[in-house]
């Protein structure tokens, strides 16, 4: 007798849970797909109930096209859709379903019922199945659209339920799911409900507002709206200011087509495009849509499509490059709000808004807080000089204010306008060696001279590097190098890359080579160090990224090295003319990393301070 075994055809039952495995992650992936389905259906109000996170109950109930009893029952079947119908649609999706696998997934996990009613009249009808998967139609009361309700999740998937995490963290991957929703359909209106309590509630909106609803009104106050395409891809970001940024890339949403996913490929391109004005491991915040034609991105690479593949990549990545870098052109001269009302909080005596204590008598805040107990700049201002640094304060001079027009933030905003130059208006004093205190028509700024200088020089040597114009200085004694294999043999076969970097290279054999000329502005740089970060960022990096991430760190590094050092004392004309140099240098709000280099406090911010105004 053979010992071979036999082969069976799986019982439906067994392979739509097989599929939910893949489908059926966890709650959030159920609430996922039933709003999809939604979606899908012309919906335009969606209400979400969720119980116990989700192990009780599931129930998602739209104003859509609704169905006919018969496809009610036969929607619960795998591969039963109505958004497909041949292969070759396969190339063109342009919903949010295509495999016709969730329904019959849920209800292989859970005990689902669907009620349900066809636009435009016809029978009602309901739809339970039973635990051996088997479903029961009968008919029901007519209604709008149609309501999915999924209780017990997981009840027969021992496995599954001991993945789950805390209550709170499945809540939390709900609403995310239905943020990303909510992001990419602002018409919709959605309400989630989580035991009752009303968590979510979006109604139908333009997407400027949608944006500000989901991801609050201080981002939209500090973000950009910038639409750029490229070959084709058009990209819609809402790009967070540099100095607003987070811990991880949790908030950042990238959605194609609508579609929200996941992709390291446009992540990564993200963070190179805000590298130059981010802190290196922080992480912008920004919602980024990708409008592409749905014949170049297949959607059919994730069971639960949350990844897809784009036919031409780089495009894509071009595209939102060029979005973000187009973006912080506009954004560089603008300085975060909450930055100044961070500043303003940390500079408050109490906690209680100062409104409530009419006009107290003393006309200095007092600085009686335990040290460093405060918010840093509070510290910084009021805190009486301690003996280690004499810190002495410029004469404090009467300037007029600056005039009207120029001053940066005339309008009130942090916003210091886009191309045009603005005025950091007139230098007041240096504070500690390490602060700009200016006068500005409707207010003062407080400037960190070290971390502007770093910015100013960055920018300045960006430039040249741009216009291949770097200044170089010949080396008195030309050093030898010999890069690694791989770089040796790209550099022969490149032989001027590095030119236009100011760098002067001659091969002396197939290994080794001579470096006789470096950037002037990189002078203190040993050559071989300096040569094997441009060449490798050269060599690894593309047309739009030309520099690549190490050469941009390390400039920005060196950059930060040589500038006006914090404890540097200025005078007057110094200030002076660091004061023109800002006003002419794109991405002045932040330094290269991503900390902010200046702080505005208005009039109204400063008689708010003092308790003039509530
Ligand atoms: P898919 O969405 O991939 O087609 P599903 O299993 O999610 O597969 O749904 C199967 C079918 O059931 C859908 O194609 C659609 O025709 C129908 N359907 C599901 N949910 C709804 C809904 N809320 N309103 C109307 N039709 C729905
Ligand atoms: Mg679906």
């Amino acid at each position: 007798m053979s010992s071979a075994p036999t082969i069976e055809l799986l019982p439906p039952l067994v392979a739509n849970r097989i599929a939910a495995g893949e489908v059926v992650e966890r709650p959030a992936s159920v609430v996922k797909e039933l709003v999809e389905n939604s979606i899908d259906a012309g919906a335009t109000s969606v209400v979400i109930e969720v119980e116990a996170a989700g192990r009780r109950l599931i129930a998602v109930d739209d104003d859509g096209d609704g169905m006919h009893p018969i496809d009610a029952e036969r929607a619960l079947l795998r591969h039963a859709t109505s958004k497909i119908r041949r292969a070759e649609d396969l190339q063109q999706i342009a919903s949010h379903g295509f495999r016709g696998e969730a329904l019959p997934s849920i209800a292989s996990v859970g005990r689902l019922r669907l009620h349900t009613c066809p636009r435009g009249g016809g029978e009602g009808s309901e739809v339970r199945v039973d635990d051996q998967g088997n479903s029961h139609l009968r008919p029901a009361a007519a209604r709008r659209g149609t309501r999915v309700e999924v209780r017990d999740l997981f009840r027969n998937t021992p496995a599954r339920l001991r993945f789950l995490r805390s209550k709170r963290t499945e809540e939390a991957a709900i609403v995310e799911h239905v943020r990303a929703l909510a992001l990419a359909h602002p018409s919709l209106a959605i309400t989630l409900r989580l035991d009752g309590r009303t968590r979510i509630e979006y109604r139908s909106e333009e997407e400027d507002r949608r944006v500000a609803s989901v991801l609050g009104d201080d981002f939209a106050r500090n973000s950009h709206h910038q639409s750029h395409t490229h070959r084709g891809v058009r990209i819609d970001a809402w790009l967070g200011l540099p100095t607003l940024h987070h811990r991880d890339g949790s908030r950042i949403w990238l959605l194609v087509n609508g579609r929200a996913i996941r992709d390291r490929m446009l992540l990564a391109a993200l963070r190179a495009a805000y590298r130059d004005v981010l802190f290196h491991d922080r992480y912008p915040i920004a919602v980024i849509q990708i409008h592409i034609d749905p014949a170049l991105v297949d959607v059919n690479v994730h069971p639960a499509k949350r990844e897809v593949r784009f036919s031409d990549p780089a495009t894509v990545r071009a595209a939102l490059i060029g979005c973000v870098h187009a973006a912080l052109e506009r954004m560089g001269r603008r300085g975060s709000d909450t930055t100044a009302q961070a500043a303003l909080a940390a500079m408050r005596p109490s906690a209680a808004p100062v409104s409530e204590h009419p006009a107290p008598h003393h006309t200095t805040p007092r600085p009686q807080q335990r040290p460093g107990s405060s918010g840093g700049l509070g510290r910084l201002l009021f805190s009486p000089p301690s003996t280690a640094s004499p810190a002495p304060v410029d004469e404090v001079r009467e300037v007029p204010a600056a005039s009207p027009g120029n001053a940066p933030c005339a309008d009130g905003e942090a916003d210091l306008g886009g191309e045009e130059e603005c005025d950091f208006g007139l230098p007041l004093a240096q504070i500690h060696r390490r602060y700009l205190l200016t006068q500005v028509t409707d207010g003062i700024l407080l400037i960190d001279q070290h971390a502007a200088h770093e910015r100013i020089r960055y920018e300045r040597f960006k430039a040249q590097m741009r216009q291949a114009s770097v200044t170089s200085q010949q080396l008195l004694t030309p050093v030898r190098w010999q890069p690694q294999p791989e770089l040796a043999a790209w550099l022969h076969d490149h032989p001027d890359a590095l030119a236009p970097f100011g760098i002067g290279l001659r091969a002396v054999d197939d290994v080794c080579f001579v470096i006789d000329r470096i950037p002037s502005l990189l002078g203190h740089l040993p050559p071989e160090e300096l040569a094997e970060e441009v060449a490798s960022a050269l060599r690894l990096g593309n047309e739009e990224d030309r520099l690549g991430a190490a050469l941009e760190r390390l400039l920005a590094d060196r950059a930060c090295k040589r500038a006006i050092t914090s404890g540097q004392m200025l005078d007057h004309e110094a200030q002076r003319a660091l004061l023109q140099e800002m006003a002419r240098c794109p991405n002045i709000a932040q330094c290269n990393h991503g900390r902010p280099t200046w702080i505005k406090l208005t009039l109204d911010d400063l008689d708010r301070l003092f308790g003039r105004k509530g």
